[in-house]
């Protein structure tokens, strides 16, 4: 990117943006090089606005979200990171009737403060998300699931800008769902969703959600930073069991480690460059292929230079 992009991007902008800024402080692993430009618009208007004048400007874009099942290289990224959650957090219930509740959310809300939304309203069907730390978009996005729940379940509709900048409608039978994956279109940003959920008792969905985190809290390394099960689960097999057995926990790359409390888990001891945890990744892929026949595929995204 330019310096005259530079400049005409911070006339543009009226959000926040900064350049040249290290992703590591905005990704779950604390690691990542610098983007050349980070911004958090403001309103859609000025979103449609800056991704019109990227797309004139050829300037690649990538969107983030709460960075919790993101890698970016220790290169960085060239063009544009634009990110919804500093701005694009409004949430209302949008109707009720005897059993179901609406709500509308945008992308950039955490989805633990939905859930938090939805328990003090006694809307139930969100609680199987309690601890995923992602943002509504990049849960959408990465059809985040856990505990036999996923956000593609609970979709009535979702509002997207494509790449022309346009504004449009995706209702549930338009969208594609599958496992850690929503298809579309590779430049749409999710802007916000219609969910479909239900009304229920506060207190047991209140027990439920606190049993849920207590049983995160025991399966997974939450005192290290990390981006999550690294792996997606094989048809009919868990990641992180078939790489404990084939005695990879506490394995090493500089400050990177194969956690172990929870092999699926790559865990940042501190240090960790994204060199070291995909040098652990391709030794991880390997010996799990070559002892086990079984491929393992990412499910964190790599990014970056
Ligand atoms: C400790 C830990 C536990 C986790 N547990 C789970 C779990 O139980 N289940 C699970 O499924 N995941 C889990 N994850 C992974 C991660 O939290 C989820 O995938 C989460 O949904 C990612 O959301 P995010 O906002 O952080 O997205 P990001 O990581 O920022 O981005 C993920 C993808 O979504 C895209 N994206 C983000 N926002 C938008 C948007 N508005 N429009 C279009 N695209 C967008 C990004 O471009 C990227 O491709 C865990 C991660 C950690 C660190």
């Amino acid at each position: 990117m330019n310096r005259g992009q530079k400049d005409d991007l911070r006339k543009l902008v009226e959000g926040d943006i900064f350049f040249d800024e290290p992703m590591g402080r905005y990704t779950s692993f604390g690691i990542g090089g610098s983007a050349d430009v980070l911004i958090f618009p403001r309103e859609v208007s000025e979103l449609i606005e800056i991704i019109s004048y990227l797309r004139y400007e050829q300037v690649p874009c990538f969107v983030l979200g709460k960075g919790s099942n993101l890698l970016v290289k220790d290169g960085g990224i060239r063009g544009a990171v634009i990110s919804l959650i500093r701005f694009f957090r409004r949430i209302k219930q949008a109707g009720e009737n005897k059993d179901c509740a609406m709500i509308e959310a945008q992308a950039g809300i955490s989805l633990t403060e939905l859930i938090d939304y939805c328990l003090k309203r006694g809307v139930m069907g969100l609680e199987f998300a309690s601890g995923i730390p992602g943002s509504l978009g990049g849960g959408l996005m990465m059809n985040a699931g856990s505990f036999g729940g996923e956000l593609g379940q609970v979709v009535k509709r979702v509002t997207i800008i494509n790449g022309e900048g346009k504004i449009r409608e995706k209702e549930r039978n338009e969208l594609s769902f599958s496992y850690r994956k929503l298809h579309l279109s590779k430049d749409a940003i999710i802007l916000s969703a219609l969910l479909e959920l239900k009304t229920g008792a506060a207190n047991k969905m209140a027990h439920k959600v606190k049993n849920l985190l207590v049983e995160r809290r025991l399966k997974q390394p939450l005192k290290y930073k990390s981006g999550g099960s690294v792996f997606k689960n094989p048809p009919g097999f868990f990641a992180g069991k078939i790489i404990d057995e084939t005695g990879l926990k506490g394995l090493k790359m500089g400050d990177a480690m194969v956690s172990d409390h929870h092999a699926n888990f790559i865990v940042n001891l501190g240090e960790a460059k994204a060199g070291d945890v995909i040098l652990l990744m391709e030794r991880v892929q390997r010996e799990v292929y070559e002892r086990k026949g079984i491929k393992l595929e990412p499910e964190i995204k790599v990014i970056g230079e």
